[in-house]
């Protein structure tokens, strides 16, 4: 007999034949996050099981965090003798209250008796000893799962996790990580989804310092917890922002230097091996995301740009990003390199045909070429 974690997955259960892949990296990606509590993960029978953990309730935190996981709930595996089980059911129902339903199981057909004979005799057993409890079938406060596989695995608390899809079933992009609050909740999103990705973060010494530096190191670190470790490029870009500021229209100024942003990001993305970019742009936010200005941004791009807040309002990034919990490192007021040069008047409006005569007097391969080989790389643990 032992106390082991239940983990159920979600989506990964639509993926046919490419299933056994999915449930692969899941089990891995739950092994690395288990492995600092001595944790033992195995997958059989359509489940993944986590034991031999050093703290129960690190273990949940740690696993309902890995994306791909559906629900946790803590459970007991015996052998599959039905006295033994009942004697456990009974044991684990004595400290509840309120009212329950058994839900049996039996997925080992052997197992003598059917999974509607085992719900009705361990809830009689869980009735006669606990008189704080009784039985309603249509909307129990507590469900104790009783189920018959290679082992039997009583449990009754049910605690939701992120869900999505696991790390490294869903490409290989590269997120525009500013010190601010959106991007590392678009990373986040994105990397929900099963994205494994680089950051990329512009910084223009001696406009922005090293605190702001540390900042964006910082937020990568709590994103890559997710994968396991991430790389951050350090594009060194005050030139390229001095030269946009002496020589193109300041209206224009932040829409070509997003315009430069993106061009260098797609070279260092395609050489990290990614397919696409990602960023934290949610539309009409500033004048730089109007659905004009973004148009103007993608058309210097031969790679999606993925933009997963561009439907949502600031609190709602706000209320992800607590909950994810970069907050408060994205609140600290350090400069970015984008506020630094900001146009008093920008365009909301811009004209795509109008911005090669816009960026005419720079010399556009030569300084994209200087910020890709002047790029630093980190790589930060998770
Ligand atoms: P955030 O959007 O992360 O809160 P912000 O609001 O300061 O930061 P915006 O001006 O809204 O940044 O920039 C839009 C997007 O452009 C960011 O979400 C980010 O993806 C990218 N970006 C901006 N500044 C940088 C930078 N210094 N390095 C890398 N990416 C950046
Ligand atoms: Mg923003």
């Amino acid at each position: 007999m032992q106390d082991v974690l239940l983990v159920r997955y979600g989506e990964v259960f639509l993926k046919g034949a490419n299933r056994p892949h999915f449930l692969k990296v899941l089990t891995d990606n739950i092994k690395r996050v288990v492995k600092p509590l001595g944790g033992h993960v195995w997958l059989s029978d359509s489940r993944v099981y986590v034991s031999q953990f050093t703290d129960l309730q690190a273990c949940i935190d740690r696993v309902t965090k890995v994306f791909g996981v559906y629900s946790v709930s803590p459970a007991v595996e015996m052998e599959k003798d039905f006295e033994v089980i009942a004697e456990q059911c009974v044991k684990l129902m004595a400290g509840y209250s309120g009212t329950f339903k058994v839900f049996g199981k039996r997925s080992d057909k052997k197992f003598p008796m059917n999974s509607m004979e085992i719900a009705m005799e361990i809830g009689g057993r869980v009735l006669e000893s606990n008189p704080n409890l009784k039985v309603d079938v249509h909307k129990p406060q507590h469900k104790l799962m009783v189920e018959i596989r290679d082992n039997a695995y009583i449990c009754v608390d049910e605690i939701m996790a992120v869900g999505g899809m696991p790390s490294g079933t869903g490409g290989k992009a590269a997120l525009l990580l500013s010190g601010g609050i959106d991007s590392p909740v678009a990373g986040y999103q994105m990397m929900k989804r099963g994205v494994r990705m680089c950051a990329i973060h512009f910084q223009s010494p001696p406009y922005t310092g090293e605190l702001a530096r540390d900042k964006v190191l910082q937020l990568a670190k709590k994103l890559a917890w997710y994968t396991g470790g991430m790389r951050v490029y350090m594009v060194p870009f005050t030139k390229c922002q001095l030269e946009i500021h002496e020589k193109c229209p300041e209206e224009l100024g932040t829409l070509i230097t997003r315009r430069f942003m993106m061009r260098i990001a797609e070279r260092i993305a395609r050489q990290f091996g990614a397919q696409a970019l990602i960023t934290g742009e949610s539309l009409g936010q500033v004048a730089s995301q109007t659905m004009e200005a973004l148009g103007c941004t993608d058309a210097v791009v031969n790679m999606p740009v993925f933009r997963p807040l561009i439907g949502n309002d600031k609190t709602e990034i706000m209320a992800i990003a607590e909950r994810i919990d970069t907050y408060e490192t994205s609140i600290l007021p350090y400069e970015d390199c984008c506020t630094v040069f900001t146009p008093r008047h920008p365009v909301t409006k811009p004209k795509l045909e109008t911005m090669p005569k816009a960026e005419e007097k720079l010399d556009v391969e030569a300084l994209v070429n200087a910020c890709v080989e002047g790029t630093e790389m980190i790589i930060v643990e998770g």
